[in-house]
């Protein structure tokens, strides 16, 4: 039992419920990995939202309240982490629900389907199909949802699928705390911050913004800023937790 008072309380919450859902068979081990790789960025990023995260996340919301058929891409990780938040996700964006896995297998589709209808959500499920231009299982999706999708949700992603739906000629939204991954430089827009503080953020927009909101702030994405803001952002931080040791003070 993890107590509620703990500095690291929501961390370690997550990383049990990413363990039990590792242990279902929710999570693929190598998911674990992905997850540590994300705490570590979001340590830099002083586990908060900062403001240019805020402002793509307001653009995301945009994007799929403008888009003419906008999916959400979960793997199991997501679903593990933030099924219910996905849910409300889909409620305020009309936005389709798919599974789309690295480590595909029939059962794995099926537990992580399973637990987002449970959570609330309409899942776009039946027969997938070798779509995709990868040689890896993550091609595999269905001709109504993701493959005829103009805007595309695509949390914690790697970055050939990502390159690959850019070329198809999709608008991609990725969730990435790595500013330097391949997805979070290939996608049109990157959302830096951890992924259950952004999507209840980009639910909270589309259920604010306007028709000329939305226009004005896909006009202004500027992906580059957004990225070179996030990096600033580690750095800033980084130099002045430097300057505290060397004055001796504790950060
Ligand atoms: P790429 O192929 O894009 O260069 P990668 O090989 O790191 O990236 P994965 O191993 O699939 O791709 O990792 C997924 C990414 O998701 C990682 O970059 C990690 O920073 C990020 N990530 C993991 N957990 C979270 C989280 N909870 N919130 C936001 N981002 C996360």
């Amino acid at each position: 039992m993890i107590p509620i008072d703990h500095p690291r309380y929501h961390s370690l919450v997550t990383r049990e419920r990413l363990a039990d859902a590792a242990r279902k068979g929710v999570v693929a081990m190598e998911g674990l990995t992905a997850h540590g790789r994300g705490e570590a960025f979001d340590y830099l990023l002083g586990e908060r939202t900062t403001m240019s995260a805020l402002r793509a996340e307001r653009t995301a919301a945009a994007l799929l309240l403008s888009a003419r058929h906008p999916v959400i891409s979960v793997n199991g990780n997501t679903a593990a982490i933030a099924a219910t938040e996905i849910a409300a996700l889909q409620k305020a964006t009309g936005a389709l629900v798919e599974v789309n896995l690295f480590h595909r297998t029939e059962e794995r589709i099926q537990l992580i389907e399973d637990l987002l209808t449970n959570a609330g959500a309409d899942v776009f499920s039946g027969p997938a199909e070798r779509l995709l231009p990868l040689s890896h299982d993550r091609a595999w999706c269905r001709r109504e949802g993701m493959y005829a999708a103009d805007v595309i949700l695509i949390p914690l992603e790697d970055g050939d699928r990502c390159e690959a739906l850019v070329k198809m000629g999709k608008t991609i939204i990725a969730i990435d705390l790595n500013p330097l991954s391949r997805t979070a430089r290939a996608a049109s827009l990157t959302i830096v911050d951890e992924l259950t503080r952004a999507v209840p953020e980009i639910t909270r927009a589309s259920q604010e913004l306007d028709t000329d909101d939305c226009a004005c702030l896909i006009s202004r994405l500027d992906n580059h800023y957004l990225l070179a803001e996030a990096i600033c952002e580690m750095t800033t931080r980084l130099t002045a937790c430097s300057g505290l040791k060397n004055t001796g003070q504790t950060p």
